[in-house]
């Protein structure tokens, strides 16, 4: 017997008190009690989102943020600026494709970053570039964008926007939308916010949503602008996904109390460890700059990445994501996102170090969770 454990990069676990709150029978979502509840989460997210703007709550996964943020911010004709350096920042060219847009694309190899003179360059190339696409951290690859220094170069260009999917790391990461100057930042339920998969999350300050009046792309459940009218009156334009939003407002109550930089700090540590504890394995990063999100890790010579996070799951209860597209087999991912302690990474790492074990990888046992405990303790 086994229990399980998931360290995804989503979903991640989610806490039992919330799970509690929305085992609770169902309320009618346009009443005052579920208006209370949904103000709080305006306000909640706007603390994670770090921004002063609107936060619009879509009932879907993350994608549908990004496309809405795709079909209310171009035209069909327009071009935009992507960042192809995985899995997801691929999707931004394929949906912005979808929509008629013209995409240039910055090829990254995957676990490396895009640098800001990327960007610079790339916008002084093709000044009929209207939004630029990054990815905070690059899920598939664990690779973290300098998402701050992009938008400084950005700025340069006053008619060009920044659009940010913080989808796997916004509310694990330090990132603060409005100072840093994004135009829109993109996230969604099942991963910083602790929450089952089901809510996506979008911001648009007001240089973007000057924008979204203009534009021309066909749009009707995504169209931004009837969430914002609803949102003026506390409310949303179609049945709210109440359960997921009763949790959201547990969750947001949970990460205030814990508070941002605590949050981020929390991440950072338990990011660190588990890079530590990995290297002591003599295994390698695929990341140049990990994110703090999720730790992408190359299965040693010999090891089949597939197969791994197979016995880990079936012979420990611990699930780590495997590798996407062309990593597939060669990479494994362990997510420290969300609702996530400290003695969990030990018992991560533990589950590893016999797994590898049992699979013919030589591990002195002990080595990883001792390097992770060693990180632990140098924390006052
Ligand atoms: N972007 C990133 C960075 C992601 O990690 C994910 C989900 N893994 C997505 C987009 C897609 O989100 P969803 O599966 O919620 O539609």
């Amino acid at each position: 017997m086994w229990k399980s454990r998931l360290f995804t990069p989503g979903p991640t676990s989610v806490p039992e008190e919330i799970l509690l709150e929305m085992a609770k029978p169902l309320i009618h979502h346009r009443t005052p009690q579920f208006r209370k509840i949904l103000v709080e989460c305006f306000s909640g997210l706007k603390e994670v989102f770090q921004t002063k703007e609107e936060v619009i709550i879509l009932t879907s996964s993350g994608t549908a943020a990004m496309e809405a943020a795709v079909s209310n911010l171009l035209s069909p004709g327009e071009r935009c600026l992507v960042v192809e350096g995985g899995k997801f920042g691929e999707r931004w060219r394929e949906i912005s494709v979808a929509y008629g847009i013209k995409v240039t694309s910055i090829m990254v190899d995957w676990g490396k970053s895009v640098t800001p003179t990327q960007i610079e360059e790339a916008l002084r190339k093709e000044p009929e570039i209207k939004v630029v696409f990054t990815t905070l951290c690059e899920t598939s690859t664990g690779a973290h964008t300098d998402v701050r220094s992009i938008s400084e170069v950005i700025k340069r260009f006053p008619e060009v926007l920044h659009v940010v999917d913080g989808i796997s790391s916004l509310g694990a990461v330090e990132c603060r939308t409005d100072e840093w100057g994004i135009d829109v930042m993109v996230s969604a339920s099942q991963k910083a916010f602790m929450l089952p998969p089901g809510l996506a999350f979008i911001s648009l300050n007001q240089r973007a949503w000057h924008r979204v009046a203009e534009r021309k792309s066909p749009r009707y459940y995504l169209d931004l602008a009837a969430y914002r009218k609803s949102l003026e009156k506390e409310d949303t334009p179609y049945t709210p996904a109440l359960t997921l939003i009763i949790g959201l407002a547990g969750a947001l109550r949970m990460m205030k109390a814990e508070g941002m930089e605590n949050i981020w700090r929390r991440h950072a540590i338990l990011a660190e460890a588990t890079r530590e504890a990995v290297r002591a394995l003599g295994l390698k990063l695929l990341a140049e700059t990990p994110s703090n999100a999720v730790t992408a890790v190359w299965a040693p010579e010999g090891v089949d990445a597939e197969l791994l996070t197979k016995v880990l799951r079936d012979g420990s209860g611990i699930t780590f994501a495997g590798g996407q597209g062309k990593l597939k087999g060669k990479i494994f991912r362990i997510a420290h996102l969300g609702w996530i302690d400290q003695f969990e990474i030990l018992e991560a790492i533990a589950a590893l170090e016999v797994q590898l074990a049992k699979m013919g990888y030589q591990v002195v046992p002990g080595v990883g969770v001792g390097a992770a405990e060693k990180v632990f303790l140098r924390q006052k």
